[in-house]
């Protein structure tokens, strides 16, 4: 019996220290790729579902890895916020993102509103806010045209630091959206305690509510939620037109999702202005 379980404790070791090892590999690659300059965003087009008239953009970050490709946020930012590399990878994106903001208004005239996601790690430094604020010095943008996208998991062990961080957050004049809503546990209890403005519906719910009536019930409940609340509302992942009449006839005020746009490189954005109205 001895001997079984130091055999067992050999083999789980081996496999925890390759499990690892791949991390620390991936960490030391992530580490050098932000330093070379390797991080991209790509702008997913968010839409007025009234006029189909593009209103903002998403950032998302991409990695272009020198040997691996294009990589997909799933497919290092699990890493990223593991090692705190998400906190450099981070500040690049909203510098990067808040760069790109101030550059369309200059040079296109165009008056767009950029969302940026901030991952918990950033959210629990209280020096983020005075980042942000440096960020938008330093770039010239908007504030007022900047939205920081917060997830449930990111405020679930928020503490009254948290909701002084997202207070703050708030004097700088940006706004904050609750992303992925309603896959959470507390997903009302956190719009009752933080200054929320925007609430973004889960694709979960988007994708079968042309088929599925509680799909249906459920984003009904949410639009009018937030739109008792005051709050934009946003739906995430449509597809399709039949999806899209369905948000529009709920009262839903933006959409974003293939039917439009996938996310784009920047340089695709100032051309979709009036050009994306779904057929
Ligand atoms: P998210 O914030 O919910 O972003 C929306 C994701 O849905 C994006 O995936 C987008 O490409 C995808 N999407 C958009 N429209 C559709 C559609 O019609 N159908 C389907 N099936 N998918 C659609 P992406 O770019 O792979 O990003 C995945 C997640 O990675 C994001 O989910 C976000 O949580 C995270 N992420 C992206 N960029 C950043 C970043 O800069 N910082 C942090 N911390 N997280 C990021
Ligand atoms: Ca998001
Ligand atoms: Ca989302
Ligand atoms: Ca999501």
């Amino acid at each position: 019996a001895k001997d079984r379980g130091r055999a067992r404790y050999v083999v789980f070791d081996g496999a925890l220290r390759g499990a690892l090892e791949l991390r620390q590999q991936v960490e030391a690659d992530l580490r050098r790729g932000i330093d070379r300059g390797e991080l991209r965003l790509l702008y997913q087009p968010v839409v007025d579902v009234q006029s189909g008239e593009m209103t903002g953009v998403e950032a998302l970050v991409r990695w272009q890895h020198p040997t691996r490709g294009l990589l997909a946020p799933d497919e290092f930012i699990p890493v990223a916020e593991d090692t705190g590399l998400v906190v450099p990878v981070g500040s690049w994106v909203l510098h990067e993102a808040c760069r790109q903001l101030q550059d369309w208004q200059r040079k296109s005239d165009l008056a767009l509103t950029v969302a940026v996601n901030v991952s918990a790690r950033q959210l629990s430094d209280s020096r983020f806010p005075e980042a942000v604020g440096d960020i938008l010095q330093a770039t010239g943008a908007d504030p007022a045209a900047l939205c920081l996208e917060l997830t449930e998991t990111a405020l679930l062990d928020a503490t009254d630091a948290t909701t002084a961080t997202l207070q703050a957050l708030r004097r700088l004049g940006v706004r904050l959206a609750l992303d992925d809503f309603g896959t959470g546990f507390s997903s009302l209890t956190f719009l009752k305690r933080f200054p929320i403005d925007v609430v973004k519906v889960d694709r979960s719910f988007v994708r079968d509510i042309a088929v599925d009536p509680d799909d249906a019930a459920i984003v009904a409940a949410v639009i009018n939620l937030g739109r008792s609340l005051n709050l934009e509302t946003v739906a995430e992942g449509v597809e399709t037109p039949e999806q899209l009449r369905c948000i529009r006839r709920l009262g839903c005020h933006l959409a974003q999702g293939y039917l439009f746009s996938p996310p784009r490189p920047p340089e695709d954005i100032p051309a979709l202005l009036n050009a994306l109205e779904p057929a």
